[in-house]
């Protein structure tokens, strides 16, 4: 028996249960096919572990998805200005708009799965009895 808890950022990267840290928290390991990007089992397939602790749960993602997008936005704009450099004579601007927003386009599915991760694995801790 391993009695040493799994490192919770590598569980978090990968997406696995707050809970056992084993099962896995999307359907899917990768965003394809688009339209199931988001789809959840309902229990934990190892230990149980309910996701949607209670109706409306995932409500306070949007505050998670904001703030990965604003940091996000704030990486980008630092890797541009080092890179391309902003300045009033030309359009740099206007390329930085365009580059955010395709982005933050291409990188949403990303940020609404690791939202929710980051979101759950507030509440609950590694082998809590708390929401089983
Ligand atoms: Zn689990």
């Amino acid at each position: 028996m391993e009695n040493k808890a799994p490192n919770r950022l590598m569980s978090m990267a990968t997406m696995k249960c707050p809970n056992c840290h084993k099962g896995s928290m999307y359907k899917n390991k990768s965003i394809l096919p688009l339209n199931e990007f988001m789809v959840m089992p309902e229990h934990c397939e190892v230990c149980g572990l309910k996701f949607e602790i209670e109706t409306g749960f995932w409500f306070g993602t949007g505050y998670v998805s904001y703030a990965l997008s604003v940091g996000t936005i704030f990486v980008l704009a630092v890797i541009f200005a080092l890179t391309y450099g902003f300045t009033w004579r030309n359009n740099s601007i206007f390329i930085f708009i365009g580059v955010m927003i395709s982005a933050l386009v291409l990188l949403q599915p990303w940020i609404m799965r690791f939202s929710r991760v980051l979101y759950i694995y507030v509440f609950v801790k590694y082998k809590s009895s708390a929401f089983k």
